[in-house]
């Protein structure tokens, strides 16, 4: 089995540095790849109540037979209409749909600075957190500003932020508000979502094949380098055996350095946090 080294966070627990992303996996097939992710070692499971798919993912963990706190949740708290108000009835509803006691991250899926509500959100995280549904509780998709503002409001900065983040977006300043902060950094999209040329760019296949290992393998191993927690989504049996794999890899520094070269002002393939949810 791939060892999945943790990282560790700044509320004194650790995190799994690679975990199975489940965005857009049907509900009727998650049970079923998520066991396939957890028999071939990953212990870190993403999910989010907007992926509809949080049965399946409780009932594989559930199914496992490895000991609860082996296995790493993260789900999320979708802000449709009032969501960010109730985070406690959300983060309930939550762990019925997963048949688990308690997440070990619950983060506040996107901040939508128009609706206002994500100082309240990230309030209502900390006391869930006091109360144990939550182990540790964090936020995704938050422009540097809400981050600041949440953190100088509340003295409490999250455990981590999830972004978009992958060689074409690499997500440098917020990287840097990050450190100061003892924030780590959770790519989503790490392969770049098939968005782009990401997988086929030179940079990358060059270092793969010198490698004898594949594009997807190395991008994953530059996230692990830069310390970035890396979430890659697949349902084919043989990417999510060979996603896990690439937590082997070393790069060097100069294979790092050549894939930091490749950062693009216009890399974002997703939407920007700072208008999302703007009606
Ligand atoms: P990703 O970058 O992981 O890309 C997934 C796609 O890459 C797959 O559908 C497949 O087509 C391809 N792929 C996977 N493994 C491959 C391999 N070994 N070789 C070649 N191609 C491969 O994108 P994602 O699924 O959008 O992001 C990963 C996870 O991040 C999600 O599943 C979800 O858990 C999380 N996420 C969070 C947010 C958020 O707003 N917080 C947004 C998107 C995704």
């Amino acid at each position: 089995m791939t060892p999945v080294a943790p990282l560790p966070l700044n509320d004194g627990r650790t995190i799994p540095q690679l975990g199975y992303g489940v965005f857009k996996v049907d509900a009727a097939k998650a049970a079923d790849v998520t066991g396939q992710a957890l028999t071939a070692g990953y212990r870190h499971v993403d999910t989010a109540k907007i992926y509809g798919n949080e049965e399946g993912v409780g009932e594989a963990v559930r199914a496992s037979g490895l000991p609860r706190e082996q296995v790493y949740v993260t789900t999320k708290l979708w802000n449709d209409a009032h969501a960010h108000d109730d985070a406690v009835a959300a983060l309930e509803g939550s762990l019925e749909r997963l048949g688990l006691e308690y997440v070990d991250l619950y983060l506040v899926h996107w901040a939508v600075p128009s609706q206002g509500q994500y100082l309240e959100a990230w309030k209502t995280l900390i006391e869930l957190r006091d109360r144990g549904l939550a182990t540790s509780i964090g936020v995704s998709n938050y422009p540097a500003e809400q981050l600041r503002e949440i953190i100088e409001a509340t003295g409490e900065a999250p455990a981590v932020h999830q972004i978009e983040l992958h060689p074409y977006f690499q997500q440098r300043a917020l990287r840097e508000l990050h450190s100061e902060h003892g924030i780590v950094t959770e790519a989503w999209g790490p392969l770049g979502q098939g968005k782009s040329d990401l997988l086929e760019n030179d940079a990358i296949t060059s270092i793969a094949t010198a490698r004898g290992v594949s594009p997807a393998q190395v991008v994953l191993a530059w996230h692990i380098a830069h310390g970035i927690v890396a979430l890659p989504k697949s349902v084919t049996p043989s990417r999510i055996v060979e996603n896990l794999e690439a937590a082997e890899i070393e790069l060097t520094a100069e294979e790092v350095a050549a894939i930091d070269a490749l950062d693009r002002p216009d890399g974002r393939g997703g939407a920007d946090p700072a208008t999302f949810g703007q009606s």
